[in-house]
């Protein structure tokens, strides 16, 4: 697939004058038309629901855009069940799905009527030491161990991940979770992450459908739900093909008739909780060129650095770049694309080939929608920068103002350095 900036150098020039960049900028019309794609993959299921994963985009004005599609909300942290329940999300409406969970989430968790999603055996015996009970519906995270693979590709190592309860666990849980008077059960795991093929989604459905039936057989514990979480991605790279939902929600529904519906089990509802295929390719990080330097290599500096988009240093993530006004030139320059960090990993690009780039030029750095700005943090004494939403109508809306200094020393703010800076 070939990339396209949604923004034009033209509008851009405009935005710059009211929002200086960097800045991340969401394309309204693309997250609706996905998220409006992926509730008819999956309307063929009466109790479907996307939780879109708050990590992803901690957002409320991208997240209430979702809602209207029918989407709830995935929490990890205090502070995501907090935003979620200010928006007004309904308590049956989040998904706590956390691990190596402090109690007081739990407690939290519990209170505002979030379904918690167990990341180990033993939170039974700690939520239940919490809450004094256990609630009636409980999930647990299954992690099978191995290899996750599809046909010859390995896609993840899930025996080397945190997360989850082995087999056995899954079956000593659900009777002791049974025993102590839940009623409503549900089925989660993630195993797989940045899905780029369609295969993903049924596979994983296919290996949870069956321990559901065994869950079922052995324990006679009511299964109400199965949750496919997160893990389908997104071309990152130009020339990669994209997901294409429909295949994936008609791809679930054939294990879904095939092992589900015989065992008497056809009234299931299928959950996910997709963070990166809602957001990414819908953001772009914008950042304006304001070095050139050739020593050794050809450098271009960014007003922009890896604390607003931090993939490519922590993970050597592709992102694309187009260079805006320029799309249509030959890209027969190589450059390595650098932030400010006193880092040598703070490169968004490593012998990209672009076109040539001069001072002055705006940056559009692709697929930033999610595990963007969100991975943001304030090494160097860097600052987070605005969110933007470009509207279906072409006008931009504020989401999020820039951190300023003030933001950065609040945390002082009870000591003397903080007056003497005249906050
Ligand atoms: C991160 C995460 C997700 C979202 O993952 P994506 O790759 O963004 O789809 C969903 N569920 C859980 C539990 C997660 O940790």
């Amino acid at each position: 697939m070939e990339k396209k900036a949604f923004v034009t150098k033209e509008k851009i020039e405009e935005i710059v004058k009211s929002y200086p960049t960097p800045f991340h900028i969401y394309d309204e019309k693309g997250i609706r038309e996905n998220a409006k794609a992926l509730k008819e993959a999956f309307a063929w299921n009466k109790g479907y629901k996307e939780f879109f994963a708050v990590k992803a985009t901690p957002n409320p004005f991208l997240i209430d855009i979702l809602r209207e599609y029918g989407c709830g909300c995935d929490c990890s942290s205090m502070t995501e069940l907090m935003l979620s329940n200010a928006m007004g999300v309904d308590g049956k409406d989040i998904m706590f799905s956390s691990n190596d969970t402090p109690a007081e989430e739990f407690a939290y968790a519990e209170k505002i009527g979030a379904t918690i999603n167990l990341d180990d055996i033993t939170h039974i015996e700690f939520l239940e030491n919490i809450l004094g009970y256990l609630p009636k519906t409980l999930s647990c995270r299954f992690n099978p161990g191995g290899y996750f693979s599809l046909g010859t590709d390995i896609m993840d190592n899930p025996g080397d991940a945190k997360y989850g309860l082995t087999t056995e666990q899954m079956f000593e849980a659900f009777k002791i979770m049974k025993a102590k008077g839940v009623e409503n059960f549900g089925i989660h795991s993630f195993l797989a992450s940045n899905t780029v093929t369609n295969e993903y989604y049924p596979t994983l459905a296919g290996q949870l459908f069956e321990l559901a039936v065994k869950l079922k057989e052995e324990t006679g514990a009511n299964i109400k739900f199965i949750n496919l979480s997160g893990g389908v991605g997104i071309p990152y790279r130009p020339g990669q093909a994209p997901n294409d939902i429909r295949v994936i929600g008609d791809k679930v529904r054939e294990v879904y008739e095939k092992i589900l519906v015989p065992a008497g089990m056809g009234d299931v509802a299928i959950y996910t909780e997709l963070g990166r295929f809602m957001m990414a390719p819908y953001g772009h990080l914008v950042t304006k060129v304001i070095h050139e330097k050739h020593t050794h290599k050809e450098y271009i500096g960014v007003d922009a650095c890896a604390v607003n988009l931090m993939r490519p240093a922590m993970y050597g993530a592709y992102h694309h770049i187009t260079v805006l006004g320029k799309e249509n030139e030959a890209c027969d320059y190589k450059y390595d694309v650098t932030g400010s960090l006193c880092e040598n990993n703070d490169k968004f690009a490593i012998d990209r080939m672009l076109p040539k780039i001069e001072i002055g030029d705006y940056i559009a750095i692709h697929d930033t929608g999610a595990h963007g700005f969100a991975m943001g943090y304030n090494y160097n004494g860097k600052l987070k920068s605005a969110e933007l939403l470009l509207k279906e109508d072409g006008s931009v809306q504020l989401i999020r103002r820039a951190e300023t200094p003030k933001d950065y020393f609040a945390t002082f703010d009870c000591f003397d350095i903080y007056k003497k800076m005249g906050f």
